[in-house]
């Protein structure tokens, strides 16, 4: 995999003028790693009177290489080049781009620009919410939107999605894309083609197809049913920013909450250490230089569980291998 990514780099070069068939960008606070801290990318649910943008680009600095192709890549959008390189797309044909070096990757030859968006609209998500009322408690001014959908609009704003806007097609994607974009319906204003609710590894690149063929696709697509964990690819971008693997996928299974997507999808599902979780820690430590690591998971306690009751040996069986390979750098579980 190693000596593949270095190959591919050098590749990538050579496509860069026409730009990559498939572009995949985010929200430019999603794409920041905030200086190595996932707890300082809560910073981004502040109001955008607070940062004038010098400060917002140091601030939420986005790591990539000349021609764009980024160094860290949030975890999701990880997620989705794996899947499309699993599906046999190349890194000439997909990219994953720093949202301030578009204009390096879209060309003539790029077909569809995907965004993944965490908190598009702001104030409407749990972070800019709950910053929201401490703000207005303290008695402290709050104009304009969150910083992260300030941010969304700059990208989908860009001007090179402008000047390729005629044949590309815009995807967004993330945890909130159905019930902030479609549920407002904001869509059209927005000018975004598809909005893509759930997992993305069975329905997307099939998805990504149509599109590259130039075929019909609605405007709003709901990944059909979760995706069994043998088709999960691991990560090819190391590493994923805040060092994060994932462990479980489908929910907590309590909440309920009627906007998450994970929880209705009803089949929570823990992905194995071996081969899976140990691939994703060595590609983050051995090549990606991450010092940290993040299990995620919606609900920790019920990876390896087959009901709602944890399994505890399970949890600890993970936890110690995946010490294991972090040792001696820290790890951190959220
Ligand atoms: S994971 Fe659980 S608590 Fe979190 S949003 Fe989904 S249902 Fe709600």
């Amino acid at each position: 995999m190693k000596k593949g990514f270095y190959l591919l780099q050098v590749c990538s070069r050579s496509v860069s003028f026409g730009g990559y068939p498939i572009v995949l960008t985010g929200e430019i606070a999603t794409m920041s790693d905030t200086h190595g801290s996932s707890v300082v990318g809560f910073a981004s649910a502040i109001p955008e009177n607070y940062f004038r943008d010098w400060i917002a680009r140091r601030f939420f600095r986005v790591k990539s290489d000349r021609n764009g192709r980024v160094f860290r890549a949030p975890y999701g959008l990880a997620k989705v080049e794996a899947a499309l390189l699993a599906h046999g797309y190349t890194r000439n044909d997909v990219i994953i781009a720093d949202p301030y070096k578009l204009d390096k990757v879209i060309g003539p030859n790029t077909r569809i620009i995907g965004i993944y968006a965490m908190d598009p609209l702001g104030g409407l998500s749990y972070g800019s919410g709950i910053l929201y009322w401490i703000l207005k408690l303290a008695d402290l001014p709050y104009r304009g939107l969150p910083y992260i959908a300030k941010s969304f609009f700059q990208v989908i704003n860009h001007p090179a999605i402008k000047k390729h806007r005629n044949h590309v097609k815009i995807v967004v994607g993330g945890p909130p894309a159905g019930w902030q974009i479609i549920d407002t319906g904001k869509q059209g204003e927005l000018g975004i083609d598809i909005v893509y609710e759930g997992e993305f590894e069975e329905d997307g690149p099939q998805l990504f197809d149509k599109l590259m063929k130039g075929e019909f696709v609605p405007n709003r697509v709901v990944a059909h049913r979760p995706v069994p964990v043998d088709m999960v690819p691991t990560i090819v971008t190391p590493p994923s920013i805040g060092g994060m693997v994932e462990v479980t996928r489908g929910g907590c299974g309590r909440g309920g909450c009627q906007f998450c997507t994970p929880t209705l999808s009803g089949m929570i599902r823990s992905f194995p250490f071996e081969g899976h979780i140990d691939k994703e820690i060595k590609l983050n430590i051995e090549v990606g230089g991450f010092k940290e690591i993040t299990l995620h998971s919606e609900e920790f306690f019920r990876y390896g569980a087959k009901g709602i009751e944890p399994n505890p040996d399970k949890v600890l069986d993970l936890t110690k291998k995946a010490y294991k390979l972090v040792k001696p750098t820290e790890m951190i579980m959220k």
